[in-house]
């Protein structure tokens, strides 16, 4: 056992039992890091990727989710939706241990290279999530230069036949979603959640309902706001998002649509309402 993984073991009171993934469709399944999902895509018998990377010390159990479904096999690649800490926090140990790339929107990379810090999380809609989270919070820039490369939103990528990377930024300015026509499944990220992130109990007890981005680490509402026009615009039949349960059918197609429609009064926070 190395080092890091001492280190994981620290908090293994979080982890009850064998980390185990949950499939969505055939070749979809996530796995929840304490607060933030992980999507693996590919059938068990097939090659694989891995969206996102959780919150810190989850490396060893997103590779025990990974290794149940996949056995032994690395993923092709990681794809991050965006370069929150709650989504990279695994991010270079999973990376070294699989030695594989992660990829990045161009517009993402200096947050994740060390280069740029986020906008600080506005705490006054933080409301109690943040003393569940700052265990977890971030005492240095990340970088994950060694290993990063930007995507390319153009076409299909060599490794993910079939989907599409859709730019969703307004959450942070490099945001992206994955899209399949096909089935219409999405893969959201934060640009639309699942869960309440404001709601500390709603984040455990999990309550489905489609939301705008967690409202504590948006800065641009505006472009959020365009974002998730275009996601409806998609008409996903399936979503998997960053935060909360996956959706699917009637009641996801109509609560985006109204989401998108009535983005101002059910996402931003009111003092944010007059948009610069
Ligand atoms: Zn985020
Ligand atoms: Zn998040």
């Amino acid at each position: 056992m190395d080092k890091h993984e001492q280190h994981d073991d620290h908090n293994e009171t979080w982890h009850m039992g064998h980390a185990e993934s949950e499939q969505v469709l055939e070749d979809i399944a996530f796995y929840r890091t304490l607060i933030a999902n992980v999507v693996f895509i590919g059938k068990p018998d097939d090659d694989w990727i891995l969206i996102d990377c959780g919150i810190a010390n989850y490396a060893k159990r997103i590779r025990e989710a990974a290794e149940k479904r996949y056995g032994d096999r690395p993923p092709k690649a990681i794809i991050l939706t965006h370069g929150h800490f709650d989504h990279v926090g695994s991010a270079d140990k999973l990376a070294d241990y699989w030695k594989v790339p992660i990829y990045v929107h161009p517009a993402e990379m200096d947050y994740v290279t060390g280069k740029r810090d986020y906008p600080v999380g506005d705490a006054t809609v933080g409301g109690g999530l943040f003393s569940i989270l700052s265990p977890f919070f971030p005492t240095k820039p990340v970088n994950l230069s060694r290993y990063i490369h930007p995507i390319s939103t153009e076409g299909e990528l060599p490794f993910l036949k079939g989907w599409r990377i859709i730019h969703t930024p307004g959450h942070t300015p490099g945001h992206i979603s994955l899209f399949r026509e096909s089935d219409r499944m999405l893969i959201a990220g934060d640009a639309i959640i699942t869960v309440k992130q404001e709601s500390s109990m709603a984040v455990f007890i999990q309550h489905q309902h489609v939301h705008g981005p967690p409202a504590y680490f948006t800065p641009d509402w505006e472009q959020a706001e365009e974002s998730v026009k275009k996601i409806a615009h998609l008409q996903p039949k399936v979503v998997v998002t960053g935060h909360g349960l996956p959706m699917e059918g009637e009641l996801l197609s109509e609560q985006l649509q109204e989401l998108a429609a009535n983005f101002k009064e059910l996402a931003v926070p009111k003092h944010q309402n007059k948009l610069h």
